[in-house]
């Protein structure tokens, strides 16, 4: 497995990541670029931005929040900064920490703006969370659709145009634009993106029929899911809808927003840590965001959120690569005891079928199997095995087939594909 020579991300990367001929990765490119960015004349464009949704006596924008300190930083730049009038919205979907409840709840206090928060049913989110892993192997699947069609669905109602989204976790990480792209929300980024291709109409015990997967079947209609639906381009044009990344605008850094949002706004980190980062205060929104959830990218793809986060603080400076291969070592792998026995708990889930229904998501490219384990290249350079495999002996012959036709194939062929799709992000950055 090949891994950026500056940060600590893999080729196999759960987002469209690719390597220039140093080895350092599109991700670290583009983080590059923040330190030539004539960054006041970004904010002098923001305000030339903003200022053509100023309405006297309405919402002047929307923001999609989730009461983190990424949140209270937009929404502490929108009213003083930028002084606009901000409608928040947030999809709640249930799994909140106490202190990110407790910073969520706040926000109208301490910014004194409106706030709609959608909550949906817990039956049905708990369905969602099972849906979603024996599907896709993510349990969060409909937060990623929430949190991308709720603000949306309120824009076009409130008749509120322009969203203010935070950054774009694919080029912060990957580096899948450059800052010159300008990069908008898009109705494609959201569906082959964020939600991998599947849509809200794909759940329904219609559509898991359609997709041949008729035994998923939770008894969901489409009623059950009015959250989940984008609304329509007629919808969209009629409002002139526009989602801006306030990251292309002022230099982006969650380090600082921490410090500033702890000392303005009192708010809060989570008080116990978590069992797979380092970081205590990211996805307070999401209790298994980097719990379970995250323990499934590392059987997909062989890393976790421990190595996200140290490649973010490699591009800072605040990490030095070595270190951030001791975060690695220490989190990428690790199985969330508690967490895990929470979220089993909450959606009514068999610990067996669990060990199952990941082993199936394995990705060849990553995993081997030896003696009956789970075995992994690493990237401190040796070779170490990570718990049985809990496949039957045809999966198991199935998947070392899959494994040994890919190598036929060379790595090349699933590297052109990515190439392909990745191929703005190294065009952009040539033209710097
Ligand atoms: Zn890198």
């Amino acid at each position: 497995m090949k891994y950026c020579s500056r940060c600590v991300y893999p080729a196999a990367s759960a987002m469209p990541l690719s390597f220039n001929e140093d080895g350092v990765c599109t991700g670290c490119q583009v983080a590059d670029q923040r330190r030539l960015i004539d960054w006041d004349s970004r904010l002098a464009q923001f305000h030339r931005v903003v200022d053509e949704y100023r309405c006297g006596n309405d919402y002047d924008i929307l923001i999609p929040v989730s009461g983190g300190k990424d949140s209270y930083y937009q929404v502490h730049l929108a009213t003083k900064v930028l002084n606009l009038k901000p409608l928040l919205v947030t999809y709640h979907a249930n799994n909140f920490v106490p202190e990110g409840e407790y910073n969520l709840q706040r926000m109208r206090e301490v910014f004194d703006c409106d706030h709609l928060i959608l909550r949906p049913g817990e039956g049905m989110l708990k369905k969602m969370n099972r849906l979603g892993f024996r599907l896709q192997g993510d349990m969060n699947w409909h937060s990623h659709c929430g949190i991308f069609t709720v603000p949306i669905q309120v824009a076009v109602r409130y008749n509120v145009p322009l969203i203010l989204w935070g950054e774009h976790g694919f080029m912060d990480l990957a580096g899948m634009y450059s800052y010159d792209d300008f990069v908008e929300f898009t109705a494609k980024f959201r569906l082959e993106h964020a939600m991998r291709g599947y849509d809200w109409d794909d759940l329904t015990d219609e559509g898991l029929t359609r997709l041949g997967r008729p035994e998923l079947a939770e008894g969901l209609e489409e009623k059950d899911l009015k959250w989940a639906q984008y609304p329509s381009d007629d919808e969209l044009d009629a409002v002139g809808v526009r989602g801006i990344y306030t990251s292309n605008f002022v230099p982006w850094d969650s380090n600082r927003h921490v410090e500033l949002v702890m000392k303005e706004y009192g708010w809060r980190p989570s008080v116990e840590p978590f069992e797979r980062t380092y970081r205590r205060f990211s996805s307070l929104d999401d209790r298994h965001d980097v719990g379970v959830h995250d323990y499934l990218k590392f059987v997909k793809f062989g890393y976790g959120r421990a190595s996200d986060h140290s490649c973010h603080d490699i591009r800072e400076g605040q990490l030095s690569r070595s270190e951030g291969i001791e975060h690695v070592r220490r989190l990428d792998h690790v199985k969330p005891v508690k967490d895990l026995a929470r979220w089993l708990e909450y959606a009514e889930f068999d610990a067996e079928e669990f060990d199952h229904t990941c082993d199936s998501f394995r990705d060849p490219r990553v995993w081997n199997i030896k003696g009956g384990k789970w075995v992994k290249a690493n990237i401190w350079g040796t070779e170490s095995d990570y718990g049985d495999v809990c496949l039957s002996a045809a999966e198991t012959a199935a998947f070392i087939e899959r494994r040994d036709q890919l190598k036929e194939g060379g790595d090349g062929q699933r590297n052109d594909l990515k190439r392909k799709r990745n191929e703005r992000a190294p065009e952009a950055i040539a033209a710097l």
